[in-house]
């Protein structure tokens, strides 16, 4: 991620805080610059791991709440996590994913056609649709198979 986008996520961070929407903590702030500065998707135990570096006394179970505090007000977004492990995105903005079967790693993509996607009359009428999402799988190029 570049720098300036990285401040940028810091300033919506700060906003949201000063909102009141959350209690500003400098561990809170730790977990969500670790987000918003990798790019991998990082598990709950990633973040959890790379935080405890910087406060060693901080507990996974405060981590997992954090993220999902955040996760439940839009500051961030849960790429994956219905019965596999959550993987979290610092980035909010329009993109997709691409899941390869084989290691597991997610990769960011962009494709404008998806933007407008509508929802299906009938759902629209029996749920209330929250988040649309559009993950591809396959076997990226690192991985045997791929070819
Ligand atoms: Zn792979
Ligand atoms: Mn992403």
């Amino acid at each position: 991620m570049e720098k300036s986008e990285l401040a940028k996520l810091k300033a919506h961070f700060r906003r949201e805080c000063a909102e009141g929407r959350f209690r500003i903590t400098p561990q809170r702030v730790a977990i969500y610059e670790e987000l918003a500065r990798s790019s991998s998707h990082p598990s709950a135990e990633d973040i959890y791991l790379r935080v405890r570096e910087k406060f060693p006394h901080i507990s996974f179970d405060t981590v997992y709440r954090t993220l999902m505090t955040f996760t439940e007000s839009g500051l961030i977004i849960m790429v994956e996590g219905h019965g596999g492990r959550k993987r979290f995105d610092g980035d909010t903005g329009k993109h997709y994913h691409f899941r390869c079967r084989r290691c597991g790693e997610l990769f960011d993509f962009h494709h404008e056609n998806w933007d407008e996607l509508c929802v299906p009359p009938e759902i629209e009428k029996k749920f209330r649709v929250r988040e649309i999402r559009v993950v591809l799988e396959g076997v990226c190029r690192k991985c045997p198979g791929a070819h």
